[in-house]
């Protein structure tokens, strides 16, 4: 093998509930993650030629003027330059990103490119490295990471590393929106003071597990939660107004990705999310997606993985 593309799926929180902050800064998360269709694909060709050389190039249709670092800075050569301080690459590495998936979003853009990359050069390399080990490179670079090379639907905890497989999320149409402006994900958990002000409401992450287990697609949307919308809506009021839009337009539920600023809705009737969408004020970047069943998937169509 030569070549091969993957595709890197962005996620959404279902859930987000802070627990506690750790000693080193982190916080202690438990949270629902899904999968989502909308991807980034990412291309891995070996350079016989070139030994050594790790080299990436960035496209971006949607969004050209969005601030993604196209050199060492980015996730993707970050993923590829661990793996190499280990592992002896047969021949150099070309990276080649077409982002689909909106970058500093809530949406783990960044996170699932370099999940692509660490499973995606285990594969073309013949490294041999199982899902765990893949998993602790990733966790070195970004919590969301371990996620991302795995996917689906699953309740992470400890800072998102430690993941739990969950039943698929029920069949529906998800609405995203993001809002031009952006927040800091420092400065939104740098906001939360947990236990020095009046607790925020916890999330009803139990309720959602168990809506998850009946297939119950309603009453997950009932239970659906993210402890810092608490934070970012003061400071981003758009949210608040993305998430009434898309509930006046029929989502079942409407609320922040991660750290924000994506607002995100769930629809039973595809119709009703096409029609949010293309009534949502301009300077909203919108898509109309679906759960995945999976975190990294083979691009499908001839030559996409070649010898
Ligand atoms: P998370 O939900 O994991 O916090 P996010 O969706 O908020 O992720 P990313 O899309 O990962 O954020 O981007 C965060 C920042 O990382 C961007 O502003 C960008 O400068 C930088 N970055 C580095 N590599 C990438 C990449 N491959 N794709 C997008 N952004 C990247």
């Amino acid at each position: 093998m030569s070549s091969i593309t993957l595709l890197a799926h962005a996620k959404i929180n279902l859930t987000l509930d802070v627990v506690r902050r750790l000693p080193n800064g982190y916080h202690e998360v438990d949270m629902i993650l899904q999968s989502l269709s909308l991807a980034d694909e990412v291309t891995l060709t070996a350079l016989p030629e070139e030994p050594g050389v790790i080299r990436l190039t960035v496209e971006n249709p949607e969004a050209p003027g969005e601030d993604i670092p196209a050199d060492a800075r980015n996730l993707a050569c970050r993923a590829a330059a661990l793996l190499a301080e280990d592992h002896a690459f047969p021949a150099g590495l070309s990276i080649r990103l077409v982002k689909h998936v909106p970058a500093a979003a809530g949406l783990a853009g960044g996170s699932a490119d370099a999940a692509a990359v660490l499973a995606g050069t285990n594969r073309l390399f013949s490294l041999g490295l199982t899902e765990e080990e893949l998993a602790a490179y990733g966790v070195r670079l970004g919590a969301d990471i371990p996620f991302c090379l795995t996917g689906g639907t699953r309740r992470a905890r400890g800072i998102g590393e430690k993941l739990e497989v969950l039943p698929a999320m029920p069949a529906c149409t998800i609405l995203l929106a993001k809002p031009a402006e952006g927040v800091s994900t420092a400065a939104v958990y740098g906001a939360l003071s947990i236990g020095t002000r009046p607790p925020y409401p916890h999330v009803a992450t139990e309720d959602a597990c168990k809506a998850l287990r009946e297939g119950d697609l309603e009453a997950l949307c009932g239970a659906c939660g993210n402890l810092l919308q608490e934070v970012t809506q003061p400071m981003l009021p758009v949210i608040g107004e993305l998430a009434e839009h898309m509930k006046e337009h029929g989502a079942l539920a409407a609320l922040m990705s991660g750290s924000g600023p994506t607002v995100y809705g769930i629809f039973t009737d595809a119709e009703a999310a096409g029609e949010a969408a293309r009534s949502l004020p301009e300077g909203i970047r919108r898509a109309v997606t679906a759960p995945a069943a999976a975190g990294l998937s083979l691009a499908a169509g001839p030559g996409r993985s070649t010898t």
